[in-house]
């Protein structure tokens, strides 16, 4: 099939390429993010393939479904990019890649959590800038910390695991609790509660209508002072101007997000030289409580692998009519 591959980078066309030396399909890179005004570059194929920022709106895939395009292959696990009711309408299919690695996600988590913890970010400068003081890097132990996960999927569940091995003690909230971490003991608590009694806060639960700034100035009234909260999941699960109140009354002691509600129009491209336009996040890169990465917790080479190798799958088998065989989101 001919596929508009859009959103890519260097990487996404070496592990693409070599995923596709065996099917065989055409594939299109873009660098430009799929959306109303850069769809017309999808004119000529039969397919496209997207990433977490592109914007897969009403609009976008009324143009698509216009020049024939029947498949959407999302490169990802969320899918809260796409206007589902509006694909389905026009007869396009969306598929994505439900697992590819929930250990990087999940590793990447625990990455900000020790990070956090002992400021390592910190240390880190002063070491090199020949101070070895300790003043204001005092870390707390893990050990017997109560960490709160939200979302126990494929990606909590390691969590859950990870911080378990450390010794911490796990609560989760999940409206469909995992069937092995419950077997295992963990407590499945109401939100009211984990808002109240953990430590840790980690965010593994998919972007919806439910789940949009479910952590907001409500939720984080209800927390510990002190409370680490870690977002790997989807930016809009945070009210980041609440959280940034919750920062500067010090309810919130760490703050760690791989994600953030506006990174669209920020992340994966390199603005070094260019002045920084979102005030929201300036001011979230004042605190020194505060470690942002650039949505790269999925980036190790068996996650980049997996994905490339389960959506030239999902094309594969759309091209077949194997739609059985497609990880479908309907
Ligand atoms: P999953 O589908 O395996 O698990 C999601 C879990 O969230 C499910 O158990 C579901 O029941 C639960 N859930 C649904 N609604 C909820 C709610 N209102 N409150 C609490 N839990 C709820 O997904 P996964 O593979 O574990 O991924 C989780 C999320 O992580 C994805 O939706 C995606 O947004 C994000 N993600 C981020 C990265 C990254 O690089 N930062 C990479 C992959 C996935």
């Amino acid at each position: 099939m001919k596929v508009a591959v859009f959103s890519t980078k260097a990487y996404d066309r070496e592990f693409l390429t070599r995923a596709n030396q065996q099917a065989t399909h055409t594939l299109v890179f873009h660098e430009t993010q799929l959306n109303a005004q850069t769809a017309l570059l999808a004119q000529n194929s039969e397919a496209v393939c997207c990433f977490v920022n592109d914007r897969l709106d009403a609009d976008t895939l009324a143009q698509l479904a216009a020049f024939g395009i029947q498949l959407i292959a999302l490169r990802c696990a969320g899918f809260n990019q796409v206007d589902l009711a509006a694909a389905k309408q026009l007869g396009i299919k969306v598929a994505r890649v439900a697992e590819y690695s929930p250990h990087a996600v999940a590793e990447h988590a625990l990455g900000l959590v020790l990070m956090l913890n002992r400021n390592l970010h910190r240390a880190h400068h002063r070491v090199r800038e020949n101070d070895y003081s300790l003043n204001g890097l005092l870390g707390f132990d893990l050990v017997n910390k109560t960490v709160g996960v939200i979302g126990t999927g494929k990606i909590g569940q390691v969590f859950a695991s990870i911080m378990r091995g450390i010794g911490c003690r796990i609560m989760a909230y999940d409206p469909q609790p995992n069937p092995e971490l419950l077997a295992s003991g963990v407590p499945f608590v109401s939100l009211e509660q984990l808002w109240r009694e953990a430590d840790i806060i980690s965010l593994h639960c998919p972007l919806n209508s439910h789940t949009y700034h479910m952590v907001n100035s409500d939720a984080i009234a209800q927390m510990k002072t002190g409370v680490m909260l870690i977002n790997t999941g989807r930016g809009g699960l945070i009210d980041t101007r609440a959280v940034i109140e919750g920062l500067k009354s010090k309810k919130i002691g760490y703050l760690g997000l791989d994600v953030y509600e506006e990174e669209g129009d920020l992340f994966f491209e390199d603005y070094s030289n260019q002045l920084l336009q979102d005030d929201v996040f300036a001011r979230l890169l004042t605190f020194p409580n505060v470690v942002i990465t650039g949505h790269q917790a999925f980036f190790t080479r068996e996650a980049l692998d997996a994905i490339a190798r389960i959506t030239i799958a999902n094309i594969t088998h759309f091209e077949q009519g194997e739609f059985q065989q497609m990880v479908l989101v309907e």
